[in-house]
């Protein structure tokens, strides 16, 4: 192991206790790297581990691994390039509807606003719109907008009197609460640009989800934490802050919509019944359900394995390819290609498999072997194989 690029985190970062190691990832590939001029056979993989608080269920990475390495490369998620994550954003507009119908806000902060997506989504709910991502610093003024101004800074470093006459009502972020590495800090700098009145709505991949559904696949280094729905009340709780409403969107990643406030100081106003424990989050429950999940990953293998001899593609040429791979054991060198639907993908391949990624309209399939490989998209993945005529699909999940 690079000391210099990984650095351990064995106290939960929610609560501070003292973490114990649920599941173990030797070697675990990087992921979201594509490659025009192929494999690189001696890109580096990483040793991983899944951290467990007996205390807040909350889960995290032992791990972690510098952004320069995570994001040094070509990181090209984008959320509107991205159908499952575009779709996450319009759920997400949705369900701001439904808790504030009707309501429009004074200015919008998008946490982690990635290419503006959401944003643009929301422009009729606010009278002005600001997005924050690191991804803009330095080239700030490309993004143009009559609405929606957008900053390539910290958060905590933005005056938002200054700058934009005011503070926030509402802030919003999307999954970008994952990719921190002290959430508690960070919630406790958004609390101070706050005041009582602004409301805030996060959504994040939900730890409950993915033990229920057996998604250990859904581990990758660049998710450093992994909140149940009891772990984040905790973590609000802890800062004084009031939950208004959660919910769950099965669709994206299983992931927990949560609204809340800036408590009034010196009251933990978190209803403890709302907590839920499902499914029971323990080590014996954790360790059983990663069992099963490999045990399906070894299934899914034997009987890839078994019809070696048939034509294999992948369909879905999903950034986190090479963690599927990991779990099955295969760096998809026997499948002729791994199909997308996107053109901008095709001819890509990846820098740590072997395998190229082609459209799937100049190809027959009518003999072929379909392995899922885009896990988070299978649903409108299905929707277009059930139009075709094809021999084989294999779905590498118990859950569709
Ligand atoms: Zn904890």
């Amino acid at each position: 192991m690079n000391f210099e690029t990984v650095k351990e985190a064995l106290v939960c970062s929610v609560c501070g206790f003292k973490t114990v190691k649920a599941v173990d990832f030797p070697g675990l590939p990087l992921t979201g790297i594509y490659s025009r001029t192929g494999q690189d056979r001696n890109f580096k993989t990483y040793d991983q581990r899944l951290l467990f608080c007996e205390r807040c269920g909350h889960a995290q990475l032992g791990n972690i691994i510098d952004a320069s390495v995570l994001y040094g490369n070509e990181y090209v998620f984008r959320t509107s390039s991205s159908q499952t994550a575009s779709k996450g954003s319009d759920y997400f507009a949705d369900y701001l509807e439904r808790v504030f119908p009707g309501k429009s806000f004074e200015m919008i902060v998008d946490f982690g606003c990635n290419d503006g997506y959401l944003l643009k989504n929301l422009k009729k709910k606010a009278k002005k719109l600001v997005g924050i991502d690191l991804i803009w610093k330095g080239r700030e003024s490309e993004f143009v907008d009559d609405k929606i101004k957008i900053r390539g800074e910290r958060i905590e470093n933005i005056d938002f009197h200054a700058e934009f006459g005011g503070i926030p009502d509402l802030i919003v972020s999307e999954h970008t609460m994952e990719h921190i590495e002290r959430p508690k800090e960070l919630m406790e700098s958004l609390f101070s640009i706050a005041d009582s009145e602004t409301v805030f709505v996060f959504e994040f991949p939900c730890f409950d989800v993915l033990l229920e559904q057996f998604r250990f696949d859904q581990v990758f280094h660049q998710h450093i934490q992994y909140f149940s729905v009891q772990s984040f009340m905790t973590l609000l709780g802890n800062l004084n802050a009031q939950v208004i409403d959660f919910t769950i969107n099965y669709s994206y990643w299983g992931a927990l919509i949560v609204t809340f406030k800036r408590g009034a100081t010196g009251t933990n106003t978190i209803d403890k019944s709302a907590l839920g424990n499902y499914p029971s989050k323990n080590m014996g429950e954790i360790r059983r359900r990663y069992d099963f999940f490999r045990q399906q990953m070894q299934a899914v293998k034997y009987a890839m394995d078994s019809l070696r001899e048939e034509k294999w593609y992948g369909y879905g040429a999903a950034l986190m390819l090479p963690v599927l791979g990991y779990h099955l054991q295969t760096d998809f060198s026997g499948f002729q290609y791994i199909l997308d639907d996107d053109p901008a993908k095709d001819g890509l391949g990846y820098i740590n498999l072997p395998v190229t990624i082609r459209q799937p309209r100049e190809i027959d399939l009518s003999d072929a072997c379909i392995l899922l490989t885009a896990l988070d998209n299978r649903r409108p993945v299905m929707r277009r194989l059930a139009e075709k005529k094809i021999k084989r699909i294999l779905n590498p999940l118990v859950f569709m």
